[in-house]
């Protein structure tokens, strides 16, 4: 263990793990997130067309996933890239939510756009550029929708727990932690995932921990087996980019899967969850007599 961290973040009373709540279940509908199931959220970077939505919700849900994502309200890194269809998208979510029953995860950027977006999504966003937003945050603990709170780029678990704090002081208990990479001095993928984060908050926080694979690697390739890496660390479930046709999506075409990896990437998952709950035994081979030379 890392002797710089000292096993607790104590300050964070509300969502720290203690011997009277050692994991908490987040209820979205009729999906729990955070209890036995591992749950997987899909869908398009960004809302483009009822065409592109309505297809990804229906390819992802016959491949497994419970919840769609798909934004609305884009935070780009470039004031000139798409910035989201904005109340059009939302209304379009609702739309393929009614088609496929699946649950609505999107992104607010702003306090104020919080009641409006309260009124359409499942789970109300928190995008890594927005982790350390305050007014936001606070506003999100009245908004009666749990929280998926993305870990900010240069953050650390402590800060991701602090601004956790902040939601569940506000008002707001249902709150789902996500790790989806920081930044480091490795350029080789978008980000880096910092896979120890998973064990790290489970073992001091009662809150969902989920993984975004897809902003970590910033390559489609990658999303599969860090997909199978999150899995076997633990984690509660996966947001994942889905889009029809990658190479033509107006945001994070690169990192986005077809419907047909995602489907193969779902299949692949299963024997890796089921390393959660099966009791190994590493059987190291006995010296003979006398010792090996
Ligand atoms: C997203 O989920 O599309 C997104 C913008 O993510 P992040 O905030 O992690 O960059
Ligand atoms: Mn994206």
């Amino acid at each position: 263990m890392n002797p710089k961290w000292n096993g607790q973040f104590s300050c964070f009373d509300l969502v720290a793990k203690t011997r009277e709540c050692s994991r908490s279940v987040v209820q979205v509908r009729d999906i729990e997130i955070g209890g036995s199931d591992f749950v997987v959220m899909a869908g398009p970077c960004a809302v483009e067309s009822e065409d592109q939505l309505v297809r990804t919700a229906e390819a992802v849900s016959k491949a497994g996933a419970r919840i769609l994502r798909g934004g609305a309200y884009k935070p780009r890194s470039s004031p000139y890239a798409f910035q989201g269809m904005g109340l059009e998208g939302l209304k379009l979510l609702c739309k393929a939510r009614k088609e496929t029953g699946l649950a609505i995860v999107t992104e607010v950027m702003s306090e104020e756009d919080v009641d409006l977006i309260a009124e359409y999504a499942d789970i109300m966003q928190v995008g890594t550029r927005s982790m350390e937003n305050y007014a936001l945050l606070e506003a999100l603990g009245e908004c009666g929708r749990p929280v998926l709170l993305k870990r900010g780029m240069t953050a650390t678990l402590e800060e991701l727990l602090r601004s956790a704090q902040v939601i569940a002081m506000a008002g707001n208990p249902q709150v789902i932690l996500c790790e989806r990479g920081i930044r480091t001095f490795e350029t080789a993928t978008r980000n880096t995932l910092d896979i120890a984060a998973v064990p790290v908050l489970k073992a001091v926080s009662h809150l969902p921990v989920i993984v975004d694979p897809s902003h970590a690697a910033g390559v489609r390739s990658l999303v599969p087996v860090l997909s199978r890496a999150a899995a076997v660390v633990g984690a509660d479930g996966l947001l994942v980019e889905v889009h029809p046709v990658p190479e033509k999506a107006m945001s994070d075409g690169n990192q986005s899967l077809t419907f047909d990896e995602f489907r193969d990437m779902m299949d692949d998952l299963h024997p890796y969850l089921d390393l959660q709950h099966e009791s190994r035994t590493l059987r190291p081979q006995l010296l003979a007599a006398g010792g090996a030379d």
